[in-house]
């Protein structure tokens, strides 16, 4: 059995930061656990039998850290590519530029004039999220107009639940409010306004895709410290040791886990379970993600060539964005400027089916009738990934049970953070979860406040 002061669970983000701050304060006792064969977690990359590189869906960096854009830049140093982010929707037969609630001059008059009408309706544009679930906030914030046409179909395909069973204290800064005059001077205007949001620059690494920078991290790190290949499958918290499917033992002081928390519940022994109620248990709700790619001969189409992604809201085609993975970077394809790729995100949950065995065929027709795939387009790749765990919804009354969940593991000196670790989705991105890592380690060596965990809202004011 191998002991160490803090055993991590996971070489995603959240895990590469805890180990990565312990590296920075010159302690050395602690190692990682990853049950895949490289780090990376959901944001890796993958290179497929035909030369193309793939994210595990279509990832876009941006930061509300100093820390994190320091540590990026001196990871890749003059490797990245910087791209003025271009998001279309694309809805009754034609594109509008995100994010729709600018933009709704370019509707349909029948759609426009519901809109409006809704509009007229609002009492305040900044509506409280305290008490809502989610489809309140959006009636409250946009009116039954812009929720009809738009926001719940969108947010259907999304998030693979109606947003009735979502809470809305997730939201922050991740739905534009509207300013009513704004719209009615864009609508008489007939102006784009296309930039918006935190997130209107980016930069993408410029060879081997999202997972480079964290493979770069990686490399930084003592080799002797990370265990692959290596899957946890159950956690004795009272003798503080962590038992691993091929037989491995880890003992540890403090373990930091980034697995999905209700599955490192489930993986604990003896008594602490009945600490964690079924009935809590079975609340979590999540959702899982197809990701599909296209690799085609050729060159990219016209109407594509400064598009970054695009969002389809409506039900005649499975996905909910596809991304022009080439324009991120021309490293992406084998053959640049002779190919392109396009990449496709389907969400599925129990309330949302999905058949596995057409979705590749599905995505391909969805394509061709939006006329984003030419219908002559010469595929030499199509490439599949199933992310049993996409994103962790924000069920009603998530907060009452992580506020009660997370304490009581860490009574017992396990510290569960990270995307699907501390199931706050509105600080699940790379920046946050690199950070939650980064964080933990600062409270438990330097008795910092964790911002970003338990203040989410704060965060992403910055
Ligand atoms: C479809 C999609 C789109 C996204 N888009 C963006 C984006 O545009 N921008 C952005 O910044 N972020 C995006 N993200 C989020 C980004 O991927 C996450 O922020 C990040 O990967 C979370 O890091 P993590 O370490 O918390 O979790 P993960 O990346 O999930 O890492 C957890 C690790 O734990 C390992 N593990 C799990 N169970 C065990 C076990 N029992 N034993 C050992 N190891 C185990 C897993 O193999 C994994 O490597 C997206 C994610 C998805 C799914």
């Amino acid at each position: 059995m191998r002991s160490a002061e803090y055993v991590i669970i996971g070489g995603g983000p959240t895990g590469l930061g805890a180990a990565h701050r312990l590296s920075e304060l010159d302690q050395s006792d602690w190692v990682l656990v990853e049950q895949s064969h490289s780090l990376g977690g959901l944001a890796s990359s993958v290179v497929d039998e035909q030369g193309f590189i793939w994210d595990l869906g279509g990832h876009v960096l941006f930061s509300h850290y100093d820390y994190f854009d320091k540590l990026l830049s001196d990871l890749l140093k003059e490797n990245w590519l910087e791209h003025q982010r271009e998001a279309w929707i694309w809805m009754r037969n034609q594109w509008i530029p995100y994010p729709f609630q600018n933009n709704m001059w370019r509707l349909p008059q029948e759609d426009l004039e519901k809109c409006l009408l809704g509009l007229d309706g609002l009492k305040t544009n900044e509506a409280s999220t305290a008490d809502m679930d989610f489809d309140e906030w959006i009636v409250a914030s946009f009116g039954e107009g812009i929720a009809d046409v738009f926001m719940r179909p969108y947010n259907f395909k999304v998030w693979a639940y109606p947003p009735h069973e979502l809470t809305a204290n997730w939201v922050g800064e991740r739905v534009a409010t509207i300013n009513k005059s704004d719209v009615l001077r864009n609508i008489e205007a007939k102006a784009d306004i296309k930039s918006w949001g935190p997130n209107a620059v980016f930069r993408f690494p410029a060879e081997g895709g999202t997972g480079r920078i964290w493979n770069e991290l990686g490399k930084r790190l003592p080799k002797e410290n990370i265990v692959l290949n290596t899957e946890v499958r159950e956690i004795d918290s009272e003798k503080q040791i962590v038992f691993c499917g091929d037989g491995k033992q880890f003992k540890y002081e403090k373990l930091i886990t980034t697995m999905p928390l209700p599955f490192t519940i489930k993986k604990l022994r003896g008594q602490i379970r009945d600490d964690f109620p079924n009935d809590k248990l079975e609340q979590f709700k999540w959702s899982s993600t197809h990701v599909i790619g296209l690799g085609i001969q050729g060159s990219t189409p016209e109407q594509l060539r400064s598009k970054c992604w695009m969002y389809f809201p409506e039900d005649n085609v499975p996905f909910y964005r596809a991304t022009v993975f080439s324009n991120y970077s021309p490293q992406n394809v084998p053959l640049p400027g002779r190919q392109w790729s396009l990449m496709c995100e389907i969400s599925e949950s129990t309330k949302k089916q999905v058949n596995h065995a057409t979705v590749i065929s599905d995505t391909i027709q969805g394509l061709h009738s939006v006329g984003v795939l030419p219908k002559d387009a010469n595929l030499v790749s199509t490439w599949k990934k199933f992310l049993p765990f996409g994103y962790p919804t924000p069920f009603l009354g998530r907060n009452e049970i992580l506020d009660d969940f997370i304490p009581r593991l860490e009574a017992r000196n396990i510290f569960s953070r990270g995307r699907f670790g501390g199931w706050k989705y509105e600080v699940s991105n790379q920046d946050h979860s690199l950070m939650q890592g980064v964080e933990l380690i600062n409270a438990l060596l330097l008795n910092e406040k964790e911002l970003t965990f338990w203040n989410p809202t704060e965060i992403n004011k910055s």
